[in-house]
């Protein structure tokens, strides 16, 4: 099965490389950013709790995350796998989620910090499918708007400078850490995210088509003769 998280700082490519990925795989791509922000949008009551602390790029509480992820897991679309983009965030999250469901793949992707912090400052999103160009190396066909519905791009608040650095710090205090805690669990796959999207969408593949841990289980050992 494929139950996979994607780990690494912001601007790494994560969303970019899950949206292909997801598709791919016909599992569904949960990522808690483009959730949180779609309550923000909607003015809902968790996203105008949230608000604040995205726009400083700190970390929005726990609770109100995995009250949304926990929601999306039970759904019958992930019954067949998932794939999760931007959660866990710290060890809390990464436990809470270890008690609801197993993880068969930890996708981790390593970056050059100058290059994210280029990344983030070109990047433009579309605020209603999600979409990621970059002004640089994917701009959109007309400029300013979304490929595929025409919406205006916008740049990210927290994609400003102030807000990169913290999100940057908090990466490298709470989030790093899971590098070590899903290495323990066998779980952990480093993957280079500089070069294209098409380069790095093909390591991503090799290392998501190796047997999961859940399919090698399911072969049985090979029997031992009997010694003569
Ligand atoms: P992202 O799109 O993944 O970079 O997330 C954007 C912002 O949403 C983050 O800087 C946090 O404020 C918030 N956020 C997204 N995922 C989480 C999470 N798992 N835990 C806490 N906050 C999150």
């Amino acid at each position: 099965m494929h139950r996979i998280v994607f780990l690494g700082p912001p601007g790494a490519g994560k969303g970019t490389q899950a949206a292909t990925l997801a598709q791919e795989l016909g599992v569904p791509h949960l990522s808690t950013g483009d959730l949180l922000r779609t309550a923000v949008r909607e003015r809902s009551p968790l996203g105008i709790e949230a608000e604040g602390y995205m726009r400083a790029g700190r970390l929005v509480p726990d609770d109100l995350v995995l009250r949304l992820i926990r929601e999306r897991l039970a759904r019958p679309e992930a019954a067949r796998g998932f794939l999760l983009d931007g959660f866990p965030r710290n060890r809390a999250q990464a436990e809470a989620l270890e008690s609801v469901t197993a993880i068969d793949r930890v996708v981790a992707f390593e970056i050059d910090p100058t290059l994210l912090i280029r990344r983030l400052g070109d990047r433009r999103v579309c605020p209603i499918c999600a979409t990621v160009y970059n002004l640089t190396t994917r701009p959109p066909k007309v400029d300013g708007r979304c490929d595929l519905d025409q919406a205006p791009l916008v740049h990210r608040p927290d994609d400003r400078p102030e807000a990169i650095r913290t999100r940057l710090e908090v990466y490298r205090e709470e989030t790093a850490p899971l590098e070590a805690f899903y290495r323990e669990r066998g779980l952990l796959r480093p993957v280079r995210a500089d070069g294209t999207p098409g380069e790095v969408a093909a390591r991503v593949r090799s290392v998501v088509a190796e047997a999961t841990p859940g399919e090698t289980r399911t072969t049985s050992p090979p029997t031992k003769r009997p010694s003569q």
